[in-house]
């Protein structure tokens, strides 16, 4: 970590500190015993096997949600260490930030958010921070990671109203209209410069959509004018990567520039002073956040919501619906573990805290163990179990 972190970032010794009182580590700072929690944990290797847009198994040169990850957290590093922002800190965020999503990425979440629309909804985001907080049974002392309050406010991007007045301390920015710190601000825009990007690359990969459709967006085609010049004639993939390359640099400049500028004028005292801020500090200028939401519109529409990627969608959306209804029903259908928890929750809470422990289970699973999760339902021998997770 840099020594000179600037006044406003944040720092062990303004940290809101862990919900559970821990001695500091010896050698590391507090967001590197973060960081080094989360990829310990069981979550975060279960990335490698859930679905960004393709579906795992599609191809193995697609982003995953771990690689998307990975590079969430370096284009976070670069700007945090450009501003003198916690970079310990925007990795642990980084790296954690997708740790609540579901296997077959949207299509999946959305389909398990239909399932709980009666017990009150299942949203990644907030998942993310339950499996941090609770599922992950890492320590002997504490439920979860116990990780610091600014990791965990980093990884709640947004949240409703009735969930932020459930979840006490890290729901109450949301309540207040308070500005998270700047290094959740910086992730969470990271995390948009990440996947824009990635999904560009992917999405050309596939042959789902072409340069040439994309040069119709001014950010693109200025990319294209650019590197052609420096490399004239230049195509196929060496010019996709060019191109994508230098849509990153762009965006993350522009990022580093705008959001300068704003604590320039600001002048955050301290961390306390960027929390009362009337708008977060860290964003795009004007001209690439309209050059961003474009791009995003692009590819809602011409890649996340083409054909074969809602033929794929479909399919997953059904595998996710079915293994819900089919858990709720039996209990005894999951691992014991889970059917014991259900049964648990289920005595105190009602059907509510059974159907939670099975979003649990589901939202933990891989694209490929729910693949084979749903096929054992068709196998009448009766080992339907995929195995515990
Ligand atoms: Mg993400």
């Amino acid at each position: 970590m840099p020594v000179d972190l600037a006044p406003y970032a944040v720092a062990p010794s303004n940290s809101r500190g862990r919900r559970y009182r821990e001695d500091p580590p010896a050698y590391r700072s507090e967001f590197q015993r973060d960081r080094d929690r989360i990829i310990h944990s069981t979550a975060f290797r279960r990335l490698v096997y859930k679905t960004q847009v393709f579906v795992n198994h599609e191809g193995d040169l697609y982003r995953t949600r771990l690689t998307h990850s990975l590079e969430v957290a370096q284009i976070a590093r670069t700007v945090a260490r450009a501003m003198r922002l916690n970079e310990d800190l925007v990795e642990a965020i980084s790296l954690a930030h997708d740790l609540g999503h579901t296997p077959f990425g949207h299509a999946g979440q959305d389909a398990l958010n239909d399932c709980m629309r009666e017990f009150g909804g299942f949203e990644h985001n907030l998942q993310s921070l339950r499996v941090v907080d609770q599922l992950e049974a890492g320590h002997a002392d504490f439920p979860g990671l116990n990780l610091t309050f600014e990791t965990r406010e980093g990884i709640l991007k947004h949240c409703s109203t009735a969930n932020a007045r459930r979840l006490g301390e890290i729901g109450e920015r949301f309540l207040k209209r308070q500005q998270p710190g700047l290094e959740a601000q910086l992730v969470n825009i990271a995390d948009e410069i990440a996947y824009n990007n990635h999904d560009v690359d992917d999405g050309l990969r596939s042959g789902l959509i072409k340069l040439a459709d994309l040069a119709e967006l001014p950010v693109v085609a200025e990319q294209i004018v650019i590197v052609q010049h420096k490399h004239p004639g230049v195509s196929g993939r060496r010019e996709i990567h060019e191109v994508v390359r230098s849509m990153i640099g762009i965006f993350v400049t522009d990022l580093i520039d705008t959001s300068q500028a704003r604590v320039h004028t600001a002048a955050p005292e301290n961390i306390a002073a960027v929390r009362l801020q009337p708008r977060a500090l860290i964003g795009f200028s004007e001209p690439y956040s309209e050059a961003k939401t474009t791009l995003k519109r692009f590819l809602r529409k011409h890649l996340y919501r083409h054909p074969q990627v809602n033929a794929m969608t479909e399919h997953a959306q059904q595998i996710v619906s079915t293994l819900f209804e089919v858990f709720l029903d039996d209990y005894q259908r999951m691992p014991t573990e889970h059917a014991n928890s259900a049964r648990e929750h289920h005595d105190s809470e009602g059907l509510a805290g059974g159907a939670r422990v099975v979003a649990d289970y589901i939202a933990g699973m891989t694209d490929r163990f729910a693949k084979q999760a749903h096929e054992n339902l068709h196998n009448a021998s009766g080992s339907s179990k995929a195995g515990t997770s």
